[in-house]
Protein backbone atom coordinates (compact mmCIF):
# COMPACT_ATOMS: atom_id res chain seq x y z
CA UNK A 1 0.00 0.00 0.00
CA UNK A 2 1.33 3.46 -0.74
CA UNK A 3 2.17 5.48 2.27
CA UNK A 4 -0.70 7.24 3.62
CA UNK A 5 -0.66 11.22 4.24
CA UNK A 6 -1.04 13.08 7.44
CA UNK A 7 -4.68 14.88 7.37
CA UNK A 8 -5.21 18.26 9.14
CA UNK A 9 -7.14 18.30 12.01
CA UNK A 10 -9.96 19.56 9.95
CA UNK A 11 -10.12 16.32 7.70
CA UNK A 12 -9.95 14.56 10.83
CA UNK A 13 -12.84 16.34 12.52
CA UNK A 14 -15.03 15.47 9.08
CA UNK A 15 -14.37 11.73 10.57
CA UNK A 16 -16.38 12.31 13.67
CA UNK A 17 -20.36 12.03 13.68
CA UNK A 18 -21.71 14.08 16.33
CA UNK A 19 -24.95 11.89 17.55
CA UNK A 20 -27.26 14.14 19.57
CA UNK A 21 -29.33 13.06 22.30
CA UNK A 22 -27.33 9.94 22.74
CA UNK A 23 -27.31 7.67 25.46
CA UNK A 24 -29.59 10.10 26.73
CA UNK A 25 -31.09 13.07 26.05
CA UNK A 26 -28.84 16.50 26.39
CA UNK A 27 -25.85 14.23 25.65
CA UNK A 28 -23.83 15.13 22.06
CA UNK A 29 -22.24 12.08 21.58
CA UNK A 30 -18.99 12.00 19.70
CA UNK A 31 -19.09 8.87 17.45
CA UNK A 32 -15.56 7.71 15.88
CA UNK A 33 -16.60 4.64 14.35
CA UNK A 34 -16.50 7.06 10.86
CA UNK A 35 -12.44 8.03 11.53
CA UNK A 36 -11.73 4.25 12.71
CA UNK A 37 -13.11 2.96 9.31
CA UNK A 38 -11.02 5.43 7.07
CA UNK A 39 -7.86 4.49 6.50
CA UNK A 40 -6.51 7.88 6.07
CA UNK A 41 -8.00 9.21 8.82
CA UNK A 42 -7.33 6.42 11.58
CA UNK A 43 -3.63 6.17 10.10
CA UNK A 44 -3.19 10.03 10.81
CA UNK A 45 -4.85 9.78 14.15
CA UNK A 46 -2.48 7.12 15.03
CA UNK A 47 0.25 9.09 14.14
CA UNK A 48 -0.41 12.54 15.64
CA UNK A 49 -1.15 10.67 19.05
CA UNK A 50 1.98 8.75 18.51
CA UNK A 51 3.83 12.02 16.98
CA UNK A 52 5.57 13.37 20.11
CA UNK A 53 7.08 10.01 21.13
CA UNK A 54 10.43 8.42 19.58
CA UNK A 55 11.09 4.75 19.97
CA UNK A 56 12.56 4.05 23.66
CA UNK A 57 10.58 7.06 25.06
CA UNK A 58 7.65 5.02 25.73
CA UNK A 59 7.40 1.96 27.80
CA UNK A 60 4.50 0.78 27.57
CA UNK A 61 0.86 2.34 26.05
CA UNK A 62 -2.60 2.20 28.57
CA UNK A 63 -5.85 2.06 27.13
CA UNK A 64 -9.03 2.72 28.32
CA UNK A 65 -12.13 0.54 27.88
CA UNK A 66 -13.57 0.27 25.36
CA UNK A 67 -13.01 2.80 22.49
CA UNK A 68 -9.96 3.96 24.11
CA UNK A 69 -8.22 0.27 23.42
CA UNK A 70 -8.83 0.39 19.37
CA UNK A 71 -6.21 3.84 19.66
CA UNK A 72 -4.00 2.44 22.42
CA UNK A 73 -2.80 -0.63 20.73
CA UNK A 74 -2.11 1.22 16.81
CA UNK A 75 -0.01 4.06 19.16
CA UNK A 76 0.97 0.77 20.90
CA UNK A 77 2.54 -0.55 17.95
CA UNK A 78 3.88 2.62 16.30
CA UNK A 79 5.79 3.12 19.53
CA UNK A 80 6.90 -0.58 19.67
CA UNK A 81 5.29 -0.86 22.70
CA UNK A 82 3.29 -2.86 24.63
CA UNK A 83 -0.74 -2.14 25.72
CA UNK A 84 -2.13 -2.92 28.98
CA UNK A 85 -6.02 -2.41 29.34
CA UNK A 86 -7.72 -0.08 31.97
CA UNK A 87 -11.04 -2.10 31.78
CA UNK A 88 -14.38 -2.10 33.85
CA UNK A 89 -14.57 -3.82 36.79
CA UNK A 90 -15.19 -7.93 36.73
CA UNK A 91 -13.54 -8.08 33.58
CA UNK A 92 -10.25 -8.91 34.61
CA UNK A 93 -8.98 -12.45 35.05
CA UNK A 94 -6.05 -12.00 37.14
CA UNK A 95 -6.00 -10.34 40.46
CA UNK A 96 -6.53 -6.29 40.48
CA UNK A 97 -6.43 -3.34 41.85
CA UNK A 98 -9.42 -0.72 41.30
CA UNK A 99 -10.05 2.89 41.34
CA UNK A 100 -13.79 4.19 41.86
CA UNK A 101 -14.87 8.14 40.42
CA UNK A 102 -18.52 9.62 40.42
CA UNK A 103 -20.82 9.86 37.75
CA UNK A 104 -23.57 12.12 37.66
CA UNK A 105 -25.98 9.02 39.18
CA UNK A 106 -23.94 6.61 40.79
CA UNK A 107 -20.14 5.60 40.64
CA UNK A 108 -17.93 3.64 37.87
CA UNK A 109 -14.60 1.45 38.70
CA UNK A 110 -12.04 0.86 36.48
CA UNK A 111 -9.57 -2.12 37.14
CA UNK A 112 -5.88 -2.78 36.20
CA UNK A 113 -3.93 -6.10 36.64
CA UNK A 114 -1.48 -6.07 39.63
CA UNK A 115 1.47 -6.54 37.05
CA UNK A 116 -0.21 -4.57 34.09
CA UNK A 117 3.00 -1.86 34.96
CA UNK A 118 6.19 -2.47 36.38
CA UNK A 119 7.55 0.70 38.72
CA UNK A 120 9.35 3.40 37.20
CA UNK A 121 7.56 2.58 34.02
CA UNK A 122 6.55 5.67 31.67
CA UNK A 123 3.47 5.45 30.43
CA UNK A 124 1.16 6.70 27.49
CA UNK A 125 -2.36 7.00 28.74
CA UNK A 126 -4.60 6.64 25.26
CA UNK A 127 -8.21 7.24 25.63
CA UNK A 128 -11.18 8.26 22.65
CA UNK A 129 -12.72 11.60 24.50
CA UNK A 130 -11.44 13.71 27.38
CA UNK A 131 -15.00 14.77 28.76
CA UNK A 132 -15.38 15.63 32.44
CA UNK A 133 -12.01 13.69 33.24
CA UNK A 134 -13.05 11.22 35.62
CA UNK A 135 -12.21 8.06 34.14
CA UNK A 136 -8.73 9.66 32.75
CA UNK A 137 -7.90 10.73 36.78
CA UNK A 138 -8.83 7.17 38.03
CA UNK A 139 -7.04 5.71 35.45
CA UNK A 140 -3.91 8.08 36.75
CA UNK A 141 -4.29 6.88 40.38
CA UNK A 142 -3.82 3.11 38.73
CA UNK A 143 -1.19 3.61 37.32
CA UNK A 144 0.71 5.53 39.63
CA UNK A 145 -0.34 2.87 42.43
CA UNK A 146 1.55 0.38 40.41
CA UNK A 147 4.71 2.92 40.32
CA UNK A 148 4.15 3.89 36.76
CA UNK A 149 5.31 7.41 35.61
CA UNK A 150 2.50 8.70 32.97
CA UNK A 151 4.00 10.92 30.64
CA UNK A 152 1.03 12.19 28.93
CA UNK A 153 -2.83 11.70 28.54
CA UNK A 154 -3.40 11.83 24.96
CA UNK A 155 -6.92 12.09 23.49
CA UNK A 156 -8.95 11.89 20.17
CA UNK A 157 -11.17 14.72 21.39
CA UNK A 158 -11.28 16.67 24.44
CA UNK A 159 -14.98 17.94 25.15
CA UNK A 160 -12.95 21.43 26.37
CA UNK A 161 -16.68 22.97 27.84
CA UNK A 162 -16.09 20.17 30.46
CA UNK A 163 -12.99 21.03 31.75
CA UNK A 164 -11.62 17.55 32.33
CA UNK A 165 -8.43 18.86 32.43
CA UNK A 166 -9.14 20.52 35.89
CA UNK A 167 -9.30 16.69 36.83
CA UNK A 168 -5.46 15.95 35.57
CA UNK A 169 -3.46 18.80 37.18
CA UNK A 170 0.29 18.21 36.72
CA UNK A 171 -0.16 15.55 34.28
CA UNK A 172 0.84 16.77 30.48
CA UNK A 173 -2.68 16.20 28.60
CA UNK A 174 -3.13 16.74 25.02
CA UNK A 175 -5.85 16.19 22.63
CA UNK A 176 -5.74 16.41 18.41
CA UNK A 177 -9.59 18.12 18.09
CA UNK A 178 -11.14 20.35 20.59
CA UNK A 179 -14.60 20.98 20.94
P1 LIG B 1 -15.26 11.42 31.47
O1 LIG B 1 -14.89 10.49 32.59
O2 LIG B 1 -16.44 12.27 31.78
O3 LIG B 1 -14.06 12.23 31.00
O4 LIG B 1 -15.73 10.51 30.26
C1 LIG B 1 -14.80 9.92 29.45
C2 LIG B 1 -15.25 8.58 28.93
O5 LIG B 1 -16.63 8.59 28.57
C3 LIG B 1 -14.46 8.23 27.71
O6 LIG B 1 -13.97 6.90 27.88
C4 LIG B 1 -15.43 8.38 26.55
O7 LIG B 1 -15.37 7.23 25.75
C5 LIG B 1 -16.81 8.54 27.17
N1 LIG B 1 -17.51 9.77 26.78
C6 LIG B 1 -17.87 10.79 27.61
N2 LIG B 1 -18.56 11.73 26.98
C7 LIG B 1 -18.63 11.35 25.70
C8 LIG B 1 -19.22 11.93 24.50
N3 LIG B 1 -19.88 13.11 24.52
N4 LIG B 1 -19.09 11.25 23.35
C9 LIG B 1 -18.43 10.07 23.31
N5 LIG B 1 -17.87 9.48 24.38
C10 LIG B 1 -17.97 10.10 25.57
Amino acid sequence: MDPLPTLSVDDLKAGIRNVPDFPKPGIQFKDITPLLADARRFSACIDLLAGPWKPGQVDVVAGIDARGFLFASAVALRLGTGVVPVRKTGKLPFQTIEESYSLEYGTNTLAMHVDAIRPGQRVLLVDDVLATGGTAAATVRLIERLGGKVLEAAFVIELGFLDGRSRLVGKPVRSLITY
